[in-house]
C-alpha cells in the first residue's frame, strides 16, 4: 500500500512513513494510491463483532507491512482500553429514523481520542523499533491538542508541542493541555486565532531545515493515520443499523473536514452511505461552498462550538483532490489562489462530483443553543454545542429524506463545554469520574506571540539534547 500527495510532487510513502511525517513535502496531504474495498459479505460479517475486531478488519488493508496482525491487534486493544464505555462508540436513538453516535467516551471526552489514542500506540511501536526521536507540533482549536497530549504524554521518543489560540478554548480543553506534569508536554498559548496557529504549523513543515533539525512529525487531522482510525466508527454504526443490506446517511459537525472525510473513505470501501452531510456553525465557509462553489474566507468569528471555528479546512483538500479525479496540479492551483487571494472557485465538474457525496447545512448561535434545549426535553440527551449543530442539520435532512436512517455524530461530551450547556438547559454537566479534580490541578503553559520565528526558537531550545 502506497501513499501519494494530493499535490502530486512529493515522494510516495509507506503507511509508516506517511503516518510519521504528516504533511507531504510539496505541502499536500497523503492519500492512499488505491482504496481497498470490503465486499458486502465481508461487511455483513462485521455484525455483532467488538469495536476492536471491526477496527482491525477495516484498517488492516491500509497499513501494509508496518505491523504484523498480532502487533496491530495489540495496539488497537491498548488504544481503546481507556474508554469509558464498553461499546466504545455507542449508538442511541433520537427519533424514528435519527440516531446519535456518541464519540465522546475517550479519555479527553472528544472524538479525537479515537484517532489520537491509536496514533500514540502506533508512533510508540514504530519509533521504539528504530530508536528515533520525533518532535510533534500541532495546532488545536481545543480538542486535538488535549487528545494529542493525552496520547503522547510521557512517551520516551516524543516531544509534543501544541499551539492553541489564547483565550479562545474552553477551560476544560485548556486544563487538559496545561495540567499534565510530564516534561515532554509543551502547551503554547498563541496570541492569535486557530487559523494563525495552523498556518504556523504548516510553515514549520515547509521549513525543511527546521523540519530536519527537530525531526518534525505532525498529528493534526491531516495525518493519514488519524483519518484512517476514524473510518472505523462509520462501519460499526452503519452495520449495527443493517448495512450492507440497508443504506445510511451521516451528519458530521465539521471544521477541518477530517472526520467527514473518513466517512467518504468508508463509502469508497463499499459501505452503503447515501449522503455525508456537512454541518457547520456560523463559520460556514464549507456550507457556502457546497451551495455555490465559492470558497472565500470572510474571517473567523468565535462561537460556542469553538472546535469548528475554522476557515481553512485542511482536509477539504483531500475531498477536492478526489473531486478533480486525482489531479494534483488542479489542487495546487486552488491552494495557490487560497493563499494569495483568500479564496477560490470550484469548477462545475468538481462541484457535481462533490455533490454526489456531500450535502451541507448550518446552525447559527441561537439555533445551536435551542437545539441543546429541545434535545434534552425531547430525548433526554445532553448535547455539546458541536453535536447540537449537527443534530439541527441532521433533523433538517431527515425531514427532507425520511426513508434513509440518519446517524449524527456527537463529537464531544457536554461537560467539555459546560458554559454553553448550562446556558441552554440550566444544568451544569458534571465531568465523568476520574476527571473530577481537573479544576484543582496546577497549570503549566507558555504564552507566545503570533510569531513563527519565536515559536521555532522555543521548540529548538527545548528539544536540544
Ligand atoms: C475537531 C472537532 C470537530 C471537527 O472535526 P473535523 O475533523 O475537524 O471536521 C467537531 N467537534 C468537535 C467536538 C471537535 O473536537
Amino acid at each position: 500500500m502506497h501513499y501519494i500527495s494530493t499535490r502530486g510532487q512529493a515522494p510516495d510513502l509507506s503507511f509508516e512513513e506517511a503516518m510519521l511525517t504528516g504533511l507531504a513535502r510539496d505541502g499536500g496531504l497523503y492519500v492512499p494510491q488505491t482504496i481497498p474495498a470490503l465486499s458486502p459479505d465481508q461487511i455483513a460479517a462485521l455484525a455483532g463483532k467488538s469495536y476492536e475486531d471491526i477496527a482491525f478488519e477495516v484498517m488492516r488493508p491500509f497499513i501494509g507491512e508496518t505491523f504484523t496482525d498480532a502487533e496491530f491487534k495489540a495496539l488497537i486493544a491498548k488504544a481503546y482500553s481507556g474508554f469509558g464505555h464498553a461499546a466504545r462508540a455507542p449508538l442511541v436513538q433520537l427519533a424514528p429514523n435519527h440516531f446519535l453516535l456518541e464519540l465522546f467516551h475517550g479519555p479527553t471526552l472528544a472524538f479525537k481520542d479515537f484517532a489520537m489514542q491509536l496514533i500514540g500506540q502506533m508512533f510508540q511501536a514504530a519509533l521504539g523499533r528504530s530508536g528515533k526521536r520525533v518532535t510533534i507540533v500541532g495546532a488545536t482549536s481545543g480538542d486535538t491538542g488535549s487528545a494529542a497530549i493525552e496520547a503522547f504524554r510521557g512517551l520516551s521518543n516524543v516531544d509534543v508541542f501544541i499551539l492553541y489560540p489564547h483565550g479562545r478554548i474552553s477551560e476544560v480543553q485548556r486544563r487538559q493541555m496545561t495540567t499534565p506534569v510530564e516534561d515532554n508536554v509543551h502547551a503554547l498559548a498563541v496570541d492569535g486565532d486557530f487559523d494563525d496557529c495552523q498556518a504556523m504549523v504548516k510553515d514549520m513543515f515547509n521549513d525543511f531545515a527546521f523540519r530536519e533539525a527537530v525531526s518534525l512529525a505532525g498529528v493534526n487531522s491531516i495525518n493519514w493515520g488519524r483519518v484512517l482510525a476514524q473510518v472505523v466508527y462509520y462501519f460499526t454504526s452503519a452495520v449495527s443499523l443493517g448495512a450492507p443490506h440497508r443504506q445510511v446517511s451521516f451528519t458530521v459537525p465539521t471544521g477541518n473536514f477530517g472526520d467527514i472525510f473518513a466517512g467518504y473513505i468508508a463509502k469508497k470501501m463499499g459501505l452503503p452511505v447515501e449522503r455525508l452531510v456537512i454541518a457547520t456553525n456560523q463559520n460556514d465557509i464549507l456550507h457556502r461552498c457546497l451551495e455555490n462553489g465559492d470558497y472565500t474566507k470572510l474571517g473567523v468569528v468565535p462561537t460556542i462550538s469553538p472546535s469548528m471555528d475554522i476557515e481553512v479546512s485542511s482536509n477539504f483538500e483531500r475531498a477536492l483532490y478526489f473531486a478533480h479525479d486525482r489531479d494534483g496540479a488542479a489542487v495546487v492551483g486552488l491552494m495557490d489562489e487560497l493563499k494569495t487571494g483568500g479564496g477560490f472557485r470550484i469548477s462545475q465538474n468538481a462541484m457535481s462530483a462533490l455533490r454526489t457525496h456531500y450535502d451541507s447545512g448550518m446552525a447559527d448561535e441561537p439555533t445551536t443553543s435551542r437545539t441543546i434545549t429541545t434535545a434534552l426535553a425531547e430525548t433526554g440527551e445532553l448535547l455539546c454545542p458541536h453535536s447540537a449543530v449537527a443534530v439541527h442539520v441532521g433533523n433538517q435532512h431527515v425531514r427532507r429524506h425520511p426513508d434513509v436512517p440518519m446517524i449524527t455524530l456527537a463529537t464531544a461530551h457536554p461537560a467539555k463545554f459546560p458554559a454553553a450547556v448550562e446556558e441552554a438547559t440550566g444544568h451544569h454537566p458534571p465531568l465523568p469520574p476520574g476527571m473530577a479534580d481537573l479544576y484543582e490541578r496546577s497549570e503549566r503553559v507558555t504564552r507566545v506571540a503570533n510569531d513563527l520565528a519565536a515559536i521555532q526558537a522555543i521548540i529548538t531550545e527545548r528539544t536540544a539534547t
